[in-house]
């Protein structure tokens, strides 16, 4: 039997506040690791600047959205700064089914209803360095109101106040070293047992 066959791919929720630099932390990851799929949110704000349909977010309405929810193919979903936001479950169940690992990117109550549903989920929570550097970066980006700003930073508060829910912390200071620090993650995960039972199962077998 092939490894694809008899091996569950990993399910990787990955959050960290507005400011956290987890988006580029997560584009490097994929450039070094281009095997892991990536969760497109499904997401009813406005496209930013830069933003592409289909990159890390299919942007819908918010009666497409609604839908989606009334025909259950959501595996979680959330309201965030009056905008709703939520994982596809079909994507994921499907990575799963095919042995690939997949990174799901959320908010904190997202990875909140994701464990729920999926407790072997393994969860990495990045982290701002400092209070000073998470203020610096959010104020920097420029594309929102002073409001937006506000209220993401304290959006940003009050989700590091919940890191102690996640498996692992990565502090996201220097970028190459916390990219690092989710691959090592992501690599020992597929080392688990559960993960390679299979072999030691075939080994067995032949016995
Ligand atoms: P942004 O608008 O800055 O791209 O994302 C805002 C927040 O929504 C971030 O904390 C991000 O992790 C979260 N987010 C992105 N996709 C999803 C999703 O599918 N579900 C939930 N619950 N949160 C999401």
């Amino acid at each position: 039997m092939t490894k694809a066959m008899m091996n569950k791919g990993g399910v990787f929720i990955v959050s960290g506040p507005s400011g956290s630099g987890k988006d580029t932390l997560l584009v490097k990851l994929f450039e070094k690791m281009p095997e892991i799929k990536f969760s497109i949110s499904c997401i009813t704000r406005g496209m930013r600047e830069g933003e592409k349909q289909g990159e890390k977010y299919n942007f819908i309405t918010k009666e497409e959205f609604l839908g989606m929810i009334e025909r259950d193919e959501l595996l979680e979903h959330n309201r965030y700064v009056g905008n709703y936001y939520g994982t596809p479950k079909a994507p994921v169940m499907q990575a799963v089914e095919n042995g690939c690992d997949m990174v799901i990117e959320v908010d904190v109550n997202g990875a909140e209803k994701i464990r729920e549903k999926m407790p072997e989920a393994v969860s990495i929570f990045i982290m701002p360095p400092s209070f000073d550097e998470l203020e610096r970066r959010l104020s920097g980006r420029g594309t929102e109101s002073a409001e937006i700003v506000a209220e993401r930073m304290n959006n940003s508060l009050r989700e590091i106040e919940r890191a102690s829910e996640y498996d692992y912390i990565v502090i996201n200071d220097d970028i190459d070293t916390a990219v690092d620090d989710i691959m090592s993650i992501i690599l020992s995960q597929r080392l688990k047992l559960d993960r390679i039972r299979y072999i030691i199962d075939e080994v067995l077998e032949k016995c």
